[in-house]
């Protein structure tokens, strides 16, 4: 496992997006007032508009209509040539310039008061039988045209307070309308900012973890993450890098217990066991692919006597001494086991039997030729006998009992040396004819 990793400093998931939707809902309620602010201000314009602009827009054009009125009875009182129509105009004409719609606008009442003295003046010198004058039409047509004039005013007043209300209306609206496109541009800013921040502190950190957790072995490196801001996060992530440095530690107790429960306590050799499973894949291959193979028994001799002679441990030593001899000699790619007791078996692949025998001889020659110190400083010498057999046409454990017969031999001619078990006879047409 490499080095713990300093855990960033981060913040708890709930927390963070806790205070997003916190800020968003803060935003979002901010801008529902506003938009409902303007709304209220629209719905009171809207009323006054009902309540008070309309009426005063009913009155304006009311009072239009009186000054039109007043004018065509002005009117009037120059066509008519009866005194009774002169008079009922007049009276019109005193009943409009009193009336109180007329009163109430400074403008008009001036204007009318004015009409209403002008055409008081003109009925009367008619009535005393005085002539008419062009110069009083004209004066009149002065008079008229001016009241005219009065009258758009009123007219355009009153059009003016309509539109005024009108335009405020429609100026909040049209705030309005701008907040609520702020207001749909922060939605979806903020949406956006919230996909952002889980896809890459929530959503990426899941799926490199679940990678890891997919690639998860002793065999691979130690996961690597970006190291995210979220301690929930940092949380699975040490998880898991506790998990594989757990994975490593699992892997390599377990070699250590498959080589402790392969291996020969003594020697460090191979057990029986194993050699025999790792032999006959060896050996099988070696047949699949029809390459030569050859096995070996070999056995320490008189091995009892110098047990007898210099004790157990001088045998055990000695037993050791011959395996670090085995390790020198063959090569990588030898199988060698403790067969049991002061007995070897090995296999060597790639090489026939004579071949084999040169190896073995010089395995024999090594052991004669060492001496083995003892504990007690004194020295031992062992000597060992080899038989061996080739094995690429025949079952491993019928191969390992040819070389034992061969070792047999070499024990009964007197030990100390490397016998090659003979080929199986064979019923050939020449040796039966
Ligand atoms: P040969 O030359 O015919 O092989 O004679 P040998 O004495 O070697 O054969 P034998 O089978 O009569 O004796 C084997 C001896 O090996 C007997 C046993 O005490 C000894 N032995 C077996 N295992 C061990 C061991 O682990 N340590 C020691 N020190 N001796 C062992
Ligand atoms: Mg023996
Ligand atoms: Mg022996």
């Amino acid at each position: 496992m490499s080095g713990v990793q300093p855990r960033p400093r981060g913040v708890h998931a709930d927390q963070a997006f806790g205070l997003l939707a916190g800020v968003f809902v803060l935003a979002f309620s901010v801008a529902v007032l506003l938009l409902a602010d303007d709304q209220q201000r629209v719905i009171d314009t809207n009323s006054r508009l009902q309540e008070r602009t309309v009426p005063e827009i009913i009155r304006y054009q009311r009072l239009a209509r009186n000054l039109e009125q007043l004018r065509q009875e002005g009117e009037r009182i120059f066509a008519v040539s009866s005194p009774a129509a002169r008079q009922q105009s007049m009276f019109v004409v005193t009943l409009i310039a009193s009336h109180p719609s007329v009163l109430e606008h400074p403008g008009a009442a001036a204007m009318a008061r004015e009409t209403e003295y002008f055409l008081g003046q003109v009925v009367r010198q008619w009535a005393d039988g005085r002539p008419r004058s062009a110069a009083q039409y004209e004066q009149w047509q002065r008079l008229s045209g001016r009241l005219g004039l009065q009258i758009d005013d009123v007219s355009v007043e009153g059009v003016d307070l309509a539109s005024g209300e009108l335009n405020q209306a429609l100026a909040a609206m049209k705030l309005a309308r701008y907040k609520l496109l702020i207001v749909l541009v922060l939605v979806g800013f903020f949406l956006l900012a919230f996909i952002v921040l889980v896809r890459r502190h929530l959503i990426h950190p899941l799926q490199r973890i679940d990678q890891a957790l997919s690639n998860l072995s002793a065999e691979q490196p130690e996961p690597t993450f970006n190291t995210s801001r979220m301690l929930e996060i940092q949380a699975v992530e040490e998880g898991i890098r506790e998990h594989h440095a757990l994975l490593i530690q699992n892997e390599e107790i377990r070699r250590g217990l498959e080589a402790l429960a392969n291996k020969d306590g003594l020697t460090g050799l191979m057990n029986r066991r194993y050699f025999l499973q790792a032999a006959e894949m060896e050996q099988q291959r070696a047949q699949r692919y029809r390459r030569p193979v050859t096995v070996a028994m070999a056995d320490l001799d008189s091995f009892k006597k110098l047990n007898d002679t210099y004790g157990h441990a001088a045998g055990d030593a000695v037993l050791r001494a011959f395996a670090e001899q085995v390790r020198e000699t063959l090569r990588q790619s030898d199988l060698v086991c403790r067969y049991g007791g002061e007995e070897f078996a090995f296999l060597f692949p790639e090489i026939g039997p004579a071949e084999t025998a040169r190896l073995a001889e010089r395995l024999r020659l090594a052991c004669a030729g060492h001496d083995v110190p003892l504990a007690d400083g004194r020295r031992v010498r062992a000597t060992v006998s080899i038989g061996l057999a080739d094995a690429s046409e025949c079952p491993i454990e019928s191969a390992l009992r040819q070389a034992d017969e061969a070792l047999y031999e070499a024990k009964r001619q007197g030990r100390n040396r490397v016998v090659i078990s003979p080929p199986p006879v064979t019923n050939s047409p020449q040796e039966n004819p």
